[in-house]
C-alpha cells in the first residue's frame, strides 16, 4: 500500500488514505484515526472500507507522517559519498554510523517549497535519501527483529545549509533550518517496498546529479536499527533518514549549491517522488 496524508483543495481538511493510481482513497478506519501518525501507533491492521475516493489533482500532499520530536539522521553512509565529501580516509568504512538529527520544524510537504534562508546561509544542498518509518516502540532491537519494527518507506531531502554544518561544528543547526526536509510523497508499507532492488536518484532542474542503490549503503536499515535502538526507545511514527550517496552541490569544485527557483526532484523506485521548488522567501 501506498498511503499518504493530504489536504483537500475544496473544503481545506486534512485526511490520510491509499494512493491507487491518481485517486485517493480515504478509508472508514480514518473516521477512528484522522491522522496516518494515530493509524500506525494504533498497531491495527488496515481495513479497507473505502468511504470515499478523491481525485490527486484535487489535493495538496503534505508529509505523510508529522514529526513529533527531531527526525533521526544516519551521516556518511555510502562509501560513494563519504569520499566526496573526504570525510574520512579514502576508501576507509566506518565501524559504526554516525547519528544527528534535524528539527522537527523542518518538516515539509513532498511538493512544496523550500525557503533558501538567505539571511541565514548562503550554502543550501540538497541530499536524495530514503526514509524509514518506524511502526512499532521499541529498544534494544536485534539486527534480526529490527524488519518487525518498520511500517515503510519513504524519500526524503535532508536538505543542509554547509556553511553553517560546519561553522557551528555540530551538524545540527546546518541541518535544521525551518523546511529543510521535504518527505513524502507516500509510505509504502514494508511488505511492498524492495530493498534489495530499490534505486534513488536526484535531479537539479533535470540534470542527473545524483544515483545510487539502497544495496550500497554501508550500514543497511536493520542495523541502523539496531544501533539506534540499543538504549534508546524508538516510537511508532519516528523518522530515519538513512544516508546519501554521492553527487551532492557540496562535493563539486568550486561548491554549487542551491539557487532562486531551482527544482530539486529525487526519485525512488518503488516509491514515487519528490520535486521542491527552493526560493527566496523572506
Ligand atoms: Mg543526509
Amino acid at each position: 500500500m501506498k498511503l499518504v496524508s493530504f489536504i483537500n483543495n475544496n473544503d481545506f481538511t486534512a485526511k490520510w488514505g491509499i494512493l491507487q493510481n491518481e485517486e485517493i482513497l480515504v478509508l472508514s478506519i480514518s473516521q477512528k484515526y484522522p491522522t496516518l501518525d494515530s493509524f500506525i501507533a494504533s498497531g491495527e491492521e488496515i481495513d479497507k472500507s473505502v468511504i470515499e475516493k478523491i481525485s490527486v489533482n484535487d489535493v495538496r500532499l503534505t508529509s505523510p507522517v508529522s514529526a513529533k520530536r527531531n527526525i533521526f539522521c544516519v551521516g556518511k553512509n555510502y562509501l560513494d559519498h563519504l569520499n566526496e565529501i573526504k570525510a574520512t580516509a579514502a576508501n576507509s568504512v566506518p565501524k559504526f554510523p554516525s547519528f544527528f538529527t534535524k528539527s522537527s520544524m523542518t518538516l515539509n510537504g513532498p511538493y512544496d517549497n523550500v525557503p533558501l534562508h538567505g539571511n541565514a546561509t548562503s550554502g543550501v544542498d540538497y541530499e536524495g535519501e530514503i526514509a524509514v518509518i518506524i511502526g512499532k516502540e521499541c529498544r534494544n532491537v536485534s539486527v534480526e527483529d529490527a524488519e518487525d519494527y518498520i511500517f515503510g518507506y519513504a524519500i526524503a531531502n535532508d536538505v543542509t545549509a554547509r556553511d553553517l554544518q560546519t561553522q557551528h561544528m555540530q551538524w545540527f543547526k546546518g541541518k535544521s533550518l525551518d523546511g529543510f526536509c521535504p518527505i513524502g510523497p507516500a509510505v509504502v508499507t514494508k511488505d511492498e517496498f524492495n530493498t534489495e532492488n530499490a534505486e534513488i536518484t536526484t535531479y537539479v532542474n533535470g540534470e542527473m546529479r545524483q544515483h545510487s542503490f539502497m544495496s550500497n549503503m554501508i550500514f543497511d536499515v536493520p542495523t541502523i536499527i539496531y544501533y539506534l535502538s540499543q538504549g534508546m526507545t524508538l516510537l511508532p511514527g519516528d523518522i530515519i533518514l538513512t544516508g546519501t550517496p554521492s553527487g551532492v552541490g557540496g562535493g563539486k569544485n568550486p561548491p554549487l549549491y542551491l539557487k532562486d527557483g531551482d527544482v530539486v526532484k529525487i526519485e525512488v523506485s518503488g516509491i514515487g517522488h519528490i520535486e521542491n521548488k527552493f526560493m527566496n522567501m523572506e
